[in-house]
């Protein structure tokens, strides 16, 4: 979809990023199929091209079979020229994944131990050395690293920071995290939240077509979506789009964390089933509530009575959220994502799926596809490495001057070849109109 850039350096980057979505797409095309693609005309597409070549981002592969004339130049991506970190920080545990310019995980890792765990700046030390040792193990070019991103589970408050306001995590409010992160890490951080980032992640690694119009419901311990628009991620208005967890479903219900009631939470997260599996008799084993959520849904899934009740009973909160979600945006899919759906999805999606064939508004005019994610326990880690190579190589409109991103040092971060003046990463706070 092509945008009405507001500037000659914004339309040069809305091209670069149509462009190199384009191509991430086709795997190999020539000008002229790009040109069809994009609907940009010749010379944009040759000029443009010219640009992503000399930065080493793309690279001439062969010639297209003849059909009479000259053949075509294809082009692909130079999928090893640039790679990102993801790192997603979440309660009890840190995921870490290394991706390459088409999104391919290269390699991942798991850390027991969160953002619960103490001191933030102690936290931030940590990540930052298992960063480190992360990329030489993936064998990395440290100057072909573009940087980091860094998911949480929301809310977002600050351009700077963040604010998370669970209990477990209130030392982070207002810690300035990306700040900190970036300067301990020495390379730029992009910020982001959880559930969007899964979105982000889904269509990168091309688990969803350029046109479709989708949400990830992502379900740690929390429950979150992230929305994605033909391609373009809905952030909202304070990076907060997508907070289901925090829909009501039960009106008058009881008071969630947040200090709205009824909340999806409330009756359906992860803390909500642990503690109505104790309710009725279950003691759920494991140290973090992940592990006693994990064996709660272990035990429906071995067609325990009492569990199996209760995530049919979430389920069903589960799927009015998303018929919500659905009937707002007219979604063309959803896909259930996140480490809790990794292990329970079974357990939700026929009941998501049956409302949503009786109950969707738009249900004669299109069906809405229900599936899993593929790699719900990476989801989000993977999301938050293409948000970092998204925000380098063609920053969106939707993803600037709300996202914060810190770069360090007055100097842009070295890189294989020349780089493009597009390609500069914004500092924290400002702001890119288009
Ligand atoms: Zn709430």
């Amino acid at each position: 979809m092509a945008q009405k850039p507001s500037s000659p350096k914004g339309a040069l980057a809305a091209h670069r990023g149509l462009l190199l979505d384009a191509i991430r797409e086709a795997g190999q095309v020539s000008r002229a199929a790009l040109a069809r693609k994009t609907g940009l005309n010749a010379a944009t597409v040759t000029l443009a091209i010219r640009d992503l070549l000399a930065d080493g981002l793309i690279v001439e592969t062969g010639l297209a079979p003849s059909t009479g004339g000259k053949p075509a130049v294809l082009l692909a991506l130079a999928t090893e020229s640039r790679f990102a970190v993801g790192v997603h920080l979440d309660h009890t545990s840190i995921t870490y994944v290394a991706a390459n310019l088409s999104g391919g995980v290269i390699d991942r890792q798991f850390s027991r131990g969160g953002a619960d765990a103490g001191d933030p700046q102690r936290v931030v030390e940590r990540i930052a050395a298992e960063i480190t040792t992360f990329v030489r193990r993936a064998g990395i070019d440290r100057e072909r690293l573009v940087g980091i991103g860094l998911v949480s589970p929301g809310p977002a408050t600050s351009a700077r920071g963040i604010a998370l306001s669970s209990p477990e995590m209130r030392p982070w409010v207002d810690f300035p995290l990306v700040t900190a992160l970036a300067t301990a890490a020495g390379l730029p951080v992009v910020l982001g939240n959880d559930a969007t980032a899964s979105a982000i992640g889904e269509y990168w690694t091309g688990h969803a077509k350029a046109t479709d119009v989708f949400a990830t419901v992502y379900m740690g311990t929390g429950i979150g979506a992230g929305i994605v628009m033909a391609g373009r991620p809905m952030i909202g208005s304070s990076g907060n789009a997508g907070e289901v967890g925090h829909t009501c479903v039960v009106v008058n219900g009881e008071r969630c964390w947040c200090g709205a009631d009824g909340c999806l939470e409330t009756v359906a997260g992860a803390a909500a089933i642990v503690g109505q599996a104790r309710a009725a008799g279950l003691s759920p084993s494991g140290e973090f509530l992940d592990e006693q959520f994990a064996d709660v849904a272990r035990a429906a899934l071995r067609d325990n009575p009492a569990a199996v009740r209760i995530f049919e009973d979430a389920a069903q909160y589960v799927a009015v959220a998303v018929q919500s979600l659905a009937n707002v945006l007219d979604l063309d899919r959803v896909i259930l994502t996140g480490p809790s759906f990794g292990i329970a999805g079974a357990l939700y999606v026929p009941t998501i799926r049956r409302r949503l064939e009786h109950a969707f508004f738009a249900r004669n005019a299109h069906a809405v596809e229900v599936t899993m994610s593929a790699n719900a326990t990476v989801a989000a880690a993977t999301g938050a490495a293409a948000m970092v190579l998204q925000r380098e190589l063609a920053p969106l409109p939707s993803m600037s001057g709300r996202v914060a991103v810190v770069a360090v040092g007055s100097e842009p971060p070295k890189r294989p070849g020349p780089a493009a003046p597009s390609a500069h990463l914004a500092l924290a706070g400002d702001h890119v109109t288009g």
